[in-house]
């Protein structure tokens, strides 16, 4: 490997990336620094986000200016306002030590009139988004007569947003004996025939494979009903207790929704989209790059060129249309050197997306249970006890507070201590877990394919046994049963003479002895499960709630008994019934306290 000095990058910009802390070049770099300084021809690079792509054109690009002539010699266009200003900002650090070069980033949403001041003085390289540049050409504010180098970045996305018509009308001011060099995440067709019309002889080098994601990047779904998408985001994000991502949807109403319930839910999430004012989207871009916010909800659009290095996960909130969207999106993650993750959530319909996605990535998607209660209560409690341990005890300012602080503390143990620190944090979180049923559809154990080296742990007959609620149907459960005289009428006048407003639709009912479970529409569960609060049944209090998982178990062992009762009294094999039948009486019977014993400690201990 090549130094940037061999590499012949000049002594004043090998002292500004060094203070940077480059030490060596990456790639790409290493493959158009040299040819970008010294040789003829245009550069067309397959390079994603991360590659050091910036640094890859910049730095020569740099080097190449004239310092002592005022005209605009560079031209860089981007998609977006975050990139110009990101790779605006790139340069200048890189120019650090280059006193007379003059950088100037212009876009769209901000003051022309500054624009056009700071362009009067003279610079010499103009960091553009498409409209801005023409708008200010037109004006005759920008000059591209002695432009010798243009750059486009991020062309499949100018390509995606249809600016390939106000390229047509820059690259028609600009002199025909340029440089062009064309950077792109991926390689569809029309970034082929951009080449093939604009460019002279193009080189092409790639950063890794063609339109192949990040090497650093894992990919993984995760599959759930369509209803349960935001649940299984909230065990991922709960999963992962140190998480930096971006959560991607696909519409900006879908974006403020997931955001406001984040929020709402308790988690330090923010959003990103083009309703909101270009003051709020720069607060919510500088407030996520400053790691103040942990998940920023963002549309693709309004997050392009938002450029962070360490995302620790990419959620894709369903996945997009077009492959390179998702190209675009992992991306982000598993930059720099870093590894990251690109998560899907998907439901059945869209595994089909998987499939396309896989073949371009050259890489598969590998398949995750949804994070279950259990797993999300075990990794959050181990994560503080990680903060304890690694926790900054300032000594000096605690002990002036600790012998009062341990007096009112000394009749606890050691031990209750530990539990009531851990409890401080888990309250909510168990509080919230502990009703939460298991929401992975785990296709992938239904015959489809399945994670290497995955136990299968579904299939077995209980699962099959279990009801859950139809799609858009929550199932709920009451601690009243066919035990206590309750059957359909009294769960529907019980329900409708306590739920103000329209009367609820009531689903399936399954009576059990002890209890019942119903289903009703999901926008309806919250106001039946709030209107029997404070409801008795003939003296007995009742207690609702989303039926659990023991819920479904005791309902299927319920029926499983009921059937092999039956199955007995029918009488076939008639040695076998007369011993099963006299048996499984007495069984029924014992079974029968004990299940009684058995619920009431599901309801009360719970
Ligand atoms: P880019 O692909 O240009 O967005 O660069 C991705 C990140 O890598 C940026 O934060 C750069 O500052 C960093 N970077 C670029 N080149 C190097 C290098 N040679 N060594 C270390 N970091 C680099």
């Amino acid at each position: 490997m090549k130094s940037f000095e061999e590499l012949g990058v000049a002594p004043e910009l090998l002292k500004a990336i060094e203070e940077m802390g480059f030490e060596n070049p990456m790639p790409i770099q290493e493959m158009v620094i040299p040819h970008l300084l010294n040789e003829d021809g245009d550069v067309v690079g397959l390079a994603q986000t991360g590659t050091g792509k910036t640094a890859a054109f910049g730095l020569p690009v740099l080097q190449r200016i004239n310092p002592d002539s005022d005209s605009a010699q560079a031209l860089i266009i981007a998609p977006t306002r975050e990139l110009c200003l990101q790779i605006a900002g790139d340069l200048a650090d890189f120019s650090k030590y280059q006193d007379k070069i003059r950088i100037l980033p212009v876009y769209g949403g901000s003051s022309i009139d500054s624009q056009i001041r700071a362009l009067r003085k003279g610079v010499q390289v103009i960091v553009a988004t498409p409209g801005r540049l023409i708008d200010l050409i037109k004006r005759g504010e920008v000059k591209l007569n002695d432009v010798h180098t243009v750059i486009l970045d991020e062309a499949d996305e100018m390509l995606n947003m249809g600016f390939l018509d106000d390229i047509n009308q820059i690259l028609s001011h600009v002199p025909e004996e340029r440089k062009m060099l064309m950077f792109s995440a991926t390689m569809p067709k029309e970034i082929a025939n951009i080449a093939k019309r604009f460019m002279k002889e193009p080189v092409e080098f790639v950063a890794g494979n063609k339109n192949e994601g990040s090497k650093n990047v894992k990919h993984i779904y995760y599959m759930v009903k369509a209803h349960d998408k935001y649940l299984a985001l909230k065990r991922i994000a709960d999963n992962n207790p140190d998480i930096y991502g971006i959560i991607f949807c696909r519409t900006r109403k879908e974006t403020q929704e997931i955001a406001d319930k984040l929020i709402n839910d308790g988690y330090n999430a923010d959003c990103l989209h083009g309703d909101l004012s270009q003051q709020q989207r720069d607060l919510a871009m500088k407030k996520f790059r400053d790691h103040v916010t942990q998940l920023l909800v963002a549309t693709d659009v309004a997050a392009r060129g938002l450029d962070v290095d360490d995302l620790t996960h990419v959620i894709n909130y369903g996945l997009p249309d077009d492959v390179a969207v998702y190209t675009h999106r992992s991306g982000r993650t598993g930059r720099a050197n870093k590894t990251g993750v690109s998560v899907a959530i998907i439901h059945s319909r869209e595994k089909h997306k998987l499939r396309e996605i896989e073949k371009i990535i050259g890489k598969e998607f590998e398949y995750r249970k949804v994070p279950t209660p259990e797993h999300i209560i075990e990794k959050q409690l181990y994560n503080l006890a990680d903060r304890l341990e690694r926790v900054q005890v300032n000594e000096e300012e605690i002990n002036k507070y600790l012998p009062g602080v341990r007096k009112k503390l000394e009749w606890l143990s050691e031990e209750d201590l530990l539990k009531r620190v851990l409890s401080l944090e888990f309250n909510r979180l168990l509080a919230y877990y502990q009703h939460m049923p298991d929401i992975d559809l785990n296709e992938a154990d239904k015959g489809g394919r399945r994670e290497r080296g995955e136990k299968r742990e579904r299939g077995s007959k209980q699962d099959k046994d279990r009801r859950t609620a139809p799609d858009g149907m929550e199932r709920l459960m009451v601690n009243i049963g066919k035990a206590q005289g309750f059957f359909p009428g009294n769960l529907m006048e019980l329900v409708n003479s306590n739920v103000a407003g329209p009367k609820p639709e009531i689903g399936r009912i399954d009576l059990l002895p002890d209890y019942t479970l119903f289903d009703v529409r999901k926008d309806d569960a919250r106001r039946i499960l709030d209107a029997l609060k404070h409801v008795d049944f003939f003296g007995q209090h009742v207690r609702a709630e989303i039926a659990t998982d023991r819920d479904y178990k005791l309902e299927a062992k319920d029926r499983r008994e009921k059937a092999r009762r039956k199955s007995d009294k029918s009488g076939k094999g008639a040695g076998k019934s007369e011993k099963g039948a006299k048996g499984s009486k007495k069984g029924v019977k014992g079974k029968k306290e004990s299940k009684k014993g058995s619920n009431y400690e599901i309801f009360y201990k719970k």
